[in-house]
């Protein structure tokens, strides 16, 4: 009983020198904030009652904190279109910070966190947080929504507080308390918390570390890797990989755990064409698995043990010793380069394509499919890509139809038997002869190639999947011998005719899977280390 007594003193003491501190940290504050609470004085809601009892105390506590408590009736409720009571408006001539709900339970630490910020006008963001933050040049409307009772929100909603007082210039900021406000919440489907919206479009969902926060806000969709910078205008390694897709990555893997310094460049986006696909089943280990997923995967895995270096383009290669990687951030000096370049997207060459990408036409059914809801496209080609994308557009709601040149199609027996099943209609012997609309994409003109008969549809989307070319340039630049169906030559140790210079992945040809572009890949790398140990041009020169 004694021990319990003690416990309970010493708690109490605690809580009070804690409050002493807190009072004396608000009190140094250079800044005094003014906030605004509104509440419907005729409801007697829990929130609103809590949000004055909270606000009052806190007013009484610190001369920092100038709070007005209003009526929802009140002329000021109607200057800044206040609906919901009770609502909080911080500085509302510095930022444009909203709070619907009161600072109770878990959301106490937020509520106290954003004032000290505010009061000392400091966010300590990270530096990586700070350069992401800078990127941002149009407006983000920024929804998070919280709970009292969820422990995980006060960190997702403390970064959107961070983000919308570093940024007043562009960011808008509502916390919604979802138990204060079911209305909101079922309009929004926010059923979990804490999850956040921008510009009305869902961008993240449970709470994010700062600099994934950031990101996804830069980006606009949620990002669940993040890659730091780097500032360094000269690496030195052994092994540059160029090209992040499921070839690239896999040698990093490899390559570091042999011991090899390894620096990966990537100039678009990690994972290839594995990051545009929306469903792979083929991947051993993983059944059934988003593109985006599996390269997240990927990446993260590899980021444990090599560098990436993303968004950078290289730009040159001199061959020599070492070799001089220039790309457009910096320049890498290296024994060894790995071309994991992959291949790009083919197009038609039909009249029409080029003028209404972008409006209607497209290659990438992940990226632009949730656009054609409810619409009706074509799907063009007869392969692996054509059918695995028309089976994700069907099932996000959109009225595909395939069209195929030939009277077979080329993709695997598994997902052409799930076009039947999914009554995906296929027009055979076909060809988009052009695409027509104005401003966007309207109809097209197709051509039988048997019965030489010419018919128009009317569509709203044109989807192109008809296979890839390789991404050789920066191979022949440097004099990389191709095969004569355009690959990259390469001996069985993945060996281009340049010394110091490898190959894997697409650029290679083959069968074009992402397990075999990881088998190159991991090939590649132990040839790589296994020549640099014991060099094969020394032996032959
Ligand atoms: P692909 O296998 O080369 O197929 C391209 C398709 O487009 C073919 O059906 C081809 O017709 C057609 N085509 C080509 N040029 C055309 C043109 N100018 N006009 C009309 N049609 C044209 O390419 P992919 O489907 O993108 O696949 C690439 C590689 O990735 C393949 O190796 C594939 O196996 C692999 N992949 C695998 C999976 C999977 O395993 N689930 C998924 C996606 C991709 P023809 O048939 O007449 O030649």
């Amino acid at each position: 009983m004694k021990d319990h007594h003690d416990h309970n003193h010493s708690d109490q003491a605690a809580e009070i020198e804690a409050r002493a501190e807190l009072k004396m940290l608000f009190e140094k504050m250079p800044n005094t904030i003014p906030l605004l609470l509104f509440i419907a004085q005729d409801k007697k809601d829990p929130f609103s009652q809590g949000a004055k009892q909270v606000i009052e105390a806190v007013s009484e506590w610190t001369s920092k904190i100038r709070v007005e408590v209003l009526d929802l009736k009140h002329k000021k409720a109607k200057q800044w279109k206040v609906r919901y009571s009770p609502t909080m408006i911080f500085d509302p001539d510095k930022y444009h910070i909203r709070w619907y709900g009161a600072p109770l339970g878990e959301e106490g630490r937020t509520f106290v966190e954003a004032l000290i910020m505010m009061g000392y006008g400091r966010t300590n963001l990270s530096e990586d947080s700070v350069k992401i933050l800078k990127k941002i040049d149009s407006s983000r409307d920024l929804k998070v929504f919280v709970s009292p009772t969820c422990p995980y929100c006060p960190q997702q909603a403390v970064n959107a507080f961070k983000a919308a007082i570093e940024r007043p210039d562009i960011i808008s900021l509502e916390i919604i308390d979802i138990q204060a406000n079911p209305d909101i919440a079922e309009k929004y489907s926010a059923q979990s918390v804490p999850q956040m919206y921008a510009n009305e479009k869902q961008i993240a969902m449970g709470a994010q570390e700062e600099e994934l926060f950031m990101l996804s806000l830069e980006k606009m969709e949620q990002q669940n890797i993040f890659i730091p910078e780097s500032d360094a205008e000269e690496v030195e390694t052994d092994l540059v990989i160029v090209g992040g897709g499921p070839a690239g990555l896999t040698a990093g893997i490899y390559a570091t755990r042999s011991g090899l310094r390894t620096a990966i460049i990537e100039r678009e986006a990690l994972g290839g064409q594995v990051a545009n696909t929306p469903i792979v089943e083929n991947y051993p280990g993983l059944t059934h698995v988003g593109g985006k997923a599996l390269v997240d995967l990927m990446v993260s895995h590899a980021l444990q043990y090599t560098t990436i270096f993303p968004g950078e383009a290289v730009m040159d290669i001199r061959l020599g010793d070492p070799i001089l990687v220039q790309t457009s951030r910096r320049r890498f000096k290296t024994r060894t380069v790995l071309l994991a370049t992959g291949a790009r997207h083919r197009t038609l060459r039909v009249p029409g394509e080029s003028r209404l990408s972008g409006h209607g036409v497209t290659y990438c059914s992940t990226c632009d499919g949730p656009l054609f809801k409810g619409k009706k496209v074509i799907m063009v080609g007869g392969g692996d890509s054509a059918v695995t994308e028309a089976l994700h557009l069907k099932n996000i709601g959109v009225d595909v139809t395939i069209v195929h040149r030939r009277d077979t199609l080329r993709a695997q027996e598994h997902l052409t038997r799930n076009l039947e099943t999914n009554h995906i209609p296929v027009i055979f012997n076909t060809e988009v002869q052009e695409i027509e609309g104005r401003d966007r994409v309207q109809g097209v003109t197709l051509y039988n190639n048997q019965t030489q008969r010419t018919q128009t549809m009317k569509v709203d989307g044109v989807f192109i999947s008809v296979g890839y070319t390789p991404a050789v340039e920066l191979a022949q630049k440097i004099g990389a011998e191709l095969t004569p169906d355009g690959y990259i030559q390469h001996d069985s140790r993945h060996r281009t005719n340049i010394k110091g210079v490898y190959s894997a992945g697409d650029v290679e040809g083959g069968y074009k899977q992402i397990v075999t572009a990881a088998g190159q890949g991991s090939e590649a790398a132990l040839a790589i280390f296994e020549d640099l140990v014991n060099p094969y041009w020394k032996k032959e020169g």
